[in-house]
């Protein structure tokens, strides 16, 4: 068994505790396999292990490993979880299944325009910068629920879920609670949060996804900027 095959194992049973934990029904928390920067080679053993929904946070590196993926695997889920500029939506819209990070009103339109031309069906979630942080993308946790209702109502766009990533190195707790304050207000049923460090803490909180990628397929270089 691959290194990444018994860690997708043993996060599959850390959300189930955490689902009992919580008196959550088992399944209610789906699992996002963050496989950002990781090639076809590493992320094949965890297909072959029956993970089917991953998240890839920029469009063009999705681009490379996806397509070839899918024709191996049957019902891939894709979902985009980097920011979003609006002069990639054409190819996210052609290629993901979710997009979990719009966060404008600029993105809401080209993914509306997207979606309607190529007549794709996208599942959509807003981004909240639930610790206003200046250099994280995200919409203003004010503005969350008015910005759902536009999606909706300016851009003819369904939100299902909102999307957050607490700061580094702060207690996750309080911006899950916010965020989950924010989806009632808005409406939505789905709360993606929870990463490797905090997704037993995020499903408590109430998280439908969590977004998992080092606890799986290991540690990555450091960031580099995006191209
Ligand atoms: C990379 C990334 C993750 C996964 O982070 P890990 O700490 O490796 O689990 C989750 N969400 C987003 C938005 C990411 O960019």
């Amino acid at each position: 068994m691959s290194d990444a095959v018994a860690q997708l194992e043993e996060v599959r049973a850390n959300i189930a505790r955490a689902e009992r934990e919580a008196g959550r029904p088992a399944g209610s928390v789906a699992l996002v396999a963050v496989s950002k920067t990781f090639d076809a080679d590493a992320i094949r053993p965890v297909l072959a292990a029956g993970q089917r929904v991953f998240g890839e946070n920029r469009v063009q590196e999705a681009q490379a490993k996806w397509p070839g993926l899918r024709q191996e695997f049957p019902g891939i889920e894709l979902h985009l979880i980097g920011p979003l500029q609006s002069n990639k939506a054409k190819e996210a819209v052609a290629l993901f299944d979710v997009v979990e990070t719009v966060d404008r009103e600029k993105i809401a339109a080209e993914l509306a325009k997207e979606i309607a031309r190529q007549g794709r069906v996208l599942r959509l979630y807003v981004q909240v910068n639930t610790g206003l942080e200046p250099q994280k993308a995200g919409i203003d946790p004010r503005e969350a629920a008015a910005f759902v209702a536009r999606c909706r109502d300016v851009h003819g766009l369904a939100v299902e879920g909102l999307m957050c990533i607490p700061p580094a190195g702060e207690n996750p707790g309080p911006h899950f609670a916010l965020l989950e304050k924010l989806a009632r207000e808005a409406g939505v049923e789905k709360l993606s949060m929870g990463m490797s460090g905090d997704y037993a803490t995020a499903v408590a909180f109430g998280a439908t996804n969590v977004r998992v990628g080092s606890a799986i397929f290991g540690g990555r270089p450091p960031l580099t900027p995006a191209a």
